[in-house]
């Protein structure tokens, strides 16, 4: 869209730049945008003039949210899953095969409409970034469709053909995995930006996930990985082995884990998914752990109709805050340049000039209330690249 838009009134502004705190928070603020970009930040009694003008009325803005971890491409949902284990069953991740069935005799058109309606009820949410997975079509045609769909929504698209090995090779999971490192990669590659393997027991162990990414790699895809979810594992120090942008759950970890993700030469993420615990009831990661480590944390919803099925970064970051012993800031900031470090990007989760004019402006005052008003609407307003929603 031409011409400036100001951003103008903003009683708290969250810049995760310079500013007071790990936040970078400036008061009674204004932002300047031109041409989808963050152009200036400052007082908002020295604001400069625009053609438009929008009044957040004193409330809190913040950087839009960066979901970083979402399976949206899929039909069906599995509501009664969810109800037997709320009646105490354990979660396997087996259910993921009935999702599986679903998707591929589903039309291109009603996976379009599911991806189209939970990334504009993430929306709504206040996230501006979303990165969207394959993996419940698990044949070279289903997942090279799976992704062609999500690329219309998303530029953070993941071939997560390693999401289970599929019902047909139960009995020879060596040959799903040259099936998933030769034509499907092939197939899926023109659609994805990253690479990802849920590597746990149960679906690919650690030598069948290290010969999927490498293969991702070699094509130029970048790597991610499911990791230490259900049970201990080698998953998340093969992630800092292969420079994984993100090892995602990591809710049991060893010290060696910890001490991995801490290294001084490690740029890999721990994106922790707390929807998931939730929706499982299962304990928690450890975010304060992790937190005085030195570990850099995302937030994500891991949104899919199985596990975690939330669109809403806010009730995320409000269980991080009550169940994961973060504080409010470092929940919002591993929400917002969390995420965005979570996918190697650097004009997102910010409100810097040259960054995307991403932003959320919220029904309060200041953004301690996304934790204090758990399940509250607070997303008033969204800017999605300057553009009003
Ligand atoms: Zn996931």
């Amino acid at each position: 869209m031409s011409g400036s838009l100001l951003v103008d009134n903003i009683g708290e502004l969250v810049t995760n730049g310079l500013g007071e705190g790990p936040l970078g928070i400036r008061r009674d603020a204004a932002v300047l945008v031109e041409e989808g970009r963050v152009a200036w930040v400052g007082a908002a009694a020295y604001a400069p003039a625009a053609d438009r003008r929008v009044d957040a009325g004193g409330a809190a803005v913040l950087p839009g949210f960066v979901d970083s971890h979402a399976h949206l491409v899929f039909a069906g949902d599995r509501a009664a899953e969810f109800a037997a284990r709320m009646a105490g069953e354990p979660y396997t991740g087996g259910g993921i095969r009935t999702t599986v069935g679903a998707t591929r005799a589903a039309s291109d058109d009603d996976l379009r409409a599911t991806v189209r309606r939970l990334r504009g009820e993430a929306l709504r949410q206040g996230t501006t970034t979303m990165e969207i997975k394959s993996g419940y079509g698990l044949t070279v045609a289903d997942e090279a469709r799976s992704l062609r769909i999500a690329a219309e929504t998303s530029t953070e698209t993941t071939f997560l053909g390693a999401h289970v090995v599929p019902a047909e090779y139960a009995d020879r999971p060596d040959d799903y995995v040259g099936l998933v490192c030769g034509p499907m990669l092939a197939a899926a590659a023109p659609h994805a930006k990253w690479i990802d393997v849920f590597c746990e027991r149960g679906a690919f162990d650690v030598d069948h996930a290290r010969a999927i990414l490498a293969c991702g790699q070699a094509v130029g895809l970048g790597v991610r990985l499911h990791a230490n979810q259900l049970g201990p594992g080698p998953g998340v120090q093969l992630g800092v082995e292969l420079g994984a942008a993100s090892v995602d759950h990591c809710t049991h970890l060893s010290d060696a884990d910890v001490d991995a993700l801490a290294g001084a030469h490690t740029t890999t993420v721990a994106t922790l998914l707390p929807g998931a615990e939730f929706s499982t009831r299962s304990p928690y990661p450890d975010a304060r752990r992790l937190l005085d480590a030195g570990v850099t944390v995302a937030l994500a919803t891991d949104c899919n109709p199985g596990s975690s099925y939330t669109s809403s970064m806010p009730f995320c970051i409000a269980l991080a805050v009550r169940e994961m012993r973060m504080t409010p800031a470092e929940a919002v900031r591993a929400a917002t340049v969390g995420g965005a470090r979570a996918l190697r990007r650097d004009d997102v989760g910010v409100l810097t000039p040259g960054a995307r004019a991403d932003l959320v402006v919220l029904d309060a005052p200041s953004y301690l209330h996304l934790a204090y008003r758990p399940g509250v609407p607070l997303i008033r307003k969204v800017l999605l690249n300057g553009v009003p929603q």
